[in-house]
């Protein structure tokens, strides 16, 4: 019998209490991250499906056939409903991965790879073209993989890019277009169609980076134009299964176009004296959890129950699209498609009667609800696009939306006139309380060790003393201006330093304990 340090019972009583103090992740408060279809029995269903394979490893589907069926299983649903099942004359193939990031990151490393064997030799960098509202994750791919994003301005007050500009970029060099489905910041669906007709002619992949919408829009209420499979110059699509597809964290489907494509996704050696090893995703030994969970809940639900879950989502945005057009001094941006929107001050209200969106979110977060501040920026071609609160609808929103309408209402009531804090004023205030004041402010991007940047913090009351992260702030809306006003090279710093100290350990690690 092996002697247990403490009891299992109040080892989980511990993790229990540290949930308590999250961020809510059921009951529709949190209108990011996290994604309620409002069905307990279908987190039940998750967690027990996990369970049951969590000894698996999904590294070799050749030893554990429940991971093989599962993942044939979601990516045929996935192909289904994306419109790729018939593909001819190339069949739309696909991986189950751990998430949006990595089936982008595989996206762009198969148009690489694909890229660098239709011309050999060829020593130049390749480089992908996506508007700017493209996720990040393409700008960890373009980092790591090695390939230059060339990045397109969209149109500010839509957010959308224009199929002109695309053309423009386009080249030989070009390994990928990507465009979104819809986008994140502003939830644009880009215009697949169009941009397929400039890239395809040419031979150029294009990527439709469905990450967060594309389990909503197979089944959204309203006609769209076409922007998955039906449209022939796709080449792959990504879509989460952890976000729309209701299931935990670390599943995201990546669909290809061609088999012979899609086998540049692989990594395969033998030189190595040990197992043979062949990866279609980035990790070796994985877990099956993920992939059982989403895969029971497709098995459960279908179509019908997606689609469901969809009207129910899509009611909702529906009606807190009103409830903000409806709100004297802000406005939604462009027109956005799916379960999501960006909110941002109505210029053309007078200045006392404009809300500051990210007062605003500052507010409803007072009230309980946590909306997602978003920074504005510069695009390369010098045009703003401005700073504004993003909110994920959920199924379980429509069941909320008269609370959540009347903090929305209440809470521009309560900042309406109250101007946007200023960054220069912002970086005036804090460059005094620095030793080297302005001029340190600005060597500071190069040259910050660790201990420097967490002075940095500590300066802007970012960080407690003992140098642990913390809590967030009371007030988001500062920092966001600050990360909008700070070099972009020193506010990344800053930030890698400040979720590095989140985690540090402050106690002495476990196995050094004296009582064992
Ligand atoms: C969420 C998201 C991603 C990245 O997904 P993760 O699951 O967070 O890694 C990529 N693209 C879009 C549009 C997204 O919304």
């Amino acid at each position: 019998m092996m002697r247990f340090r403490r009891e299992p019972a109040d080892v989980l009583d511990e993790l229990a209490e540290l949930r308590r103090r999250d961020a809510p992740t059921h009951g529709g408060r949190v209108l990011s991250y996290v994604y309620d279809s409002g069905v307990p029995e279908l987190d039940e269903l998750a967690a027990d499906a996990a369970r049951l394979v969590q000894p698996v490893n999904g590294l070799d589907p050749t030893t554990f056939g429940s991971v093989a069926a599962m993942e044939a299983g979601v990516v045929g649903f996935a192909r289904r409903i994306f419109h790729g099942a018939d593909a001819a004359p190339e069949p739309v193939v696909g991986s189950v991965t751990s998430g949006g990031t990595e089936s982008c990151l595989l996206a762009v490393k198969t148009a690489r790879d694909a890229w660098r064997s239709a011309r050999a030799g060829t020593p130049r960098t390749p480089r992908i073209v996506a508007p700017v509202t493209v996720h990040a994750a393409f700008h960890k791919a373009a980092e790591l993989l090695g390939v230059v994003l060339d990045l397109v301005p969209v149109e500010p007050t839509t957010g959308a890019p224009d199929v002109g500009d695309i053309e423009s970029r386009l080249g030989d060099d070009v390994a990928l277009v990507v465009v979104s489905a819809p986008s994140y910041p502003f939830a644009t669906l880009d215009p697949v169609g169009d941009v397929a007709a400039i890239t395809a002619p040419r031979g150029i992949a294009l990527h439709v980076d469905a990450c967060i919408g594309g389990f909503a829009l197979a089944f959204w209420p309203d006609e769209l134009p076409a922007w998955d499979f039906r449209v022939a110059g796709v080449t792959s699509l990504s879509a989460d299964l952890h976000k729309y597809g209701y299931a935990p964290k670390g599943t995201s489907v990546l669909l290809t176009r061609g088999r012979d494509r899609q086998r540049h996704q692989y990594f395969a050696t033998t030189a190595w004296p040990g197992y043979p090893v062949v990866n279609p995703t980035l990790a070796g030994s994985k877990p099956a959890g993920p992939l059982a969970a989403a895969w029971s809940i497709i098995e459960a639900i279908g179509v019908e129950g997606f689609t469901e879950l969809t009207a129910r989502a899509a009611r909702a945005t529906a009606a807190l699209r009103t409830v903000v057009d409806g709100i004297e001094g802000l406005r939604v941006v462009g027109a956005p498609t799916g379960p999501l929107l960006a909110v941002a001050a109505d210029e053309e209200v007078d200045a006392a009667r404009r809300v500051d969106p990210h007062h605003w979110a500052d507010a409803a977060r007072r009230a309980g609800w946590q909306l997602q501040l978003q920074p504005g920026m510069v695009q390369p071609d010098g045009t703003l696009l401005p700073h504004t609160t993003h909110l994920t609808v959920t199924p379980v929103t429509e069941s909320l939306l008269p609370d959540l309408t009347s903090a929305l209402v209440a809470a521009a009531d309560s900042v309406r006139g109250i101007p946007r804090v200023r960054g220069d004023e912002l970086l005036d205030g804090l460059a005094a309380h620095l030793p080297a004041g302005a001029e340190g402010l600005a060597a500071a991007s190069s040259s910050l060790d660790s201990d420097g940047a967490a002075a940095l913090l500590r300066a802007f009351g970012l960080l407690g003393g003992g140098g642990d992260g913390g809590a967030l702030p009371d007030q988001l809306a500062p920092v966001l201006t600050l990360v909008e006003a700070l070099p972009g090279p020193l506010t990344e710093r800053l930030l890698i330093e400040l979720l590095a100290r989140v985690v540090e350990p402050r106690d002495a690690p476990v196995g050094e304990e004296a009582e064992m």
